[in-house]
């Protein structure tokens, strides 16, 4: 029996969501922080990172944070995306509670709904540009040959198409974030977090994959946090925030 296509252009193209209404009708922010707290303890004693942070961010924003090395930056995104727990306080990520949930929840809150892009791009180099991007679809149960076409989807859709058979090691630096890139979407996340997405990259290879950041927050219907020191890069998104002593405040405003 002949099986059917996997449904691909689905899964690539799905168009904008639109945001959660408030009780007066007002679109809810996708990410809500109220009173954050951030301590660890460490062997010098313990290090307050954050000390009652409010943010909100409205579905479809594209959100720059900048702020000195250790000012709490990736905290702050690892905390959003469930891979770090708040000390006190209220995170609301896509309509989710982050600190309620127990690891295995955090686990499938992050591969449904968060698309994650370190500065470093983290593929299993001993896979292919196809199989690493596949690899959250097999992760959640999806059959190998759908996976396998949805990730062809996406390698086209970072302009890739021709490099899906190549290993990590065989791509330039900016290809192989953009092969990140894909595997962070592949899953059709609403909330890309990015930490430093071109920071090991020159600058041609960092303003690509930037153009390909922003097209594909829009194509997607995405709310994207990056992370970055690129003050050009920060001011082409619809919002800047430093972070600094625990607080955030407007680019503009500094
Ligand atoms: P940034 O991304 O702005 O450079 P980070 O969020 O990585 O800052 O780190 C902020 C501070 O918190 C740093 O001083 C770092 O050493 C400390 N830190 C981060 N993670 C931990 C941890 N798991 N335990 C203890 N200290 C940590």
């Amino acid at each position: 029996m002949t099986q059917p296509s996997p449904t691909v252009a689905s899964q690539a193209t799905r168009p904008a969501r639109g945001p959660e209404l408030r009780l007066d009708g007002s679109p809810a922010p996708i990410i809500q922080i109220l009173g954050l707290e951030k301590t660890y303890q460490t062997a010098r004693g313990a290090l307050t990172l954050f000390r009652g942070l409010n943010l909100e961010i409205e579905t479809g924003a594209m959100v720059a944070i900048v702020g000195q090395s250790g000012a709490g930056k990736s905290t702050l995104l690892h905390i959003l995306g469930a891979l770090d727990a708040p000390s006190s306080g209220k995170v609301i990520c896509a309509s989710t509670d982050v600190a309620a949930l127990t690891p295995k929840q955090a686990a499938a809150f992050r591969n449904r709904e968060i698309g994650y892009v370190w500065q470093f791009h983290y593929l299993l180099p001993e896979f292919t540009a196809l199989e690493n991007v596949a690899m959250p679809l097999l992760a959640r149960g999806q059959m190998k040959r759908e996976a396998l076409a949805i990730a062809a989807n996406w390698l086209r859709q970072v302009g890739l198409e021709d490099r899906g058979g190549h290993r990590p090691g065989e791509l330039s630096g900016g290809e192989q974030q953009r092969v990140a890139l894909a595997r962070a979407l592949v899953n059709n996340p609403k909330i890309l977090l990015a930490d430093e997405p071109t920071g090991d990259l020159d600058e041609t290879s960092a303003g690509r994959v930037f153009d390909l950041v922003e097209r594909l927050h829009a194509s997607h219907g995405l709310t994207s946090i990056l992370v970055t020191h690129n003050m050009e890069l920060a001011a082409r998104c619809t919002r800047a925030l430093r972070l600094e002593s625990g607080r955030l405040s407007p680019l503009a405003a500094i």
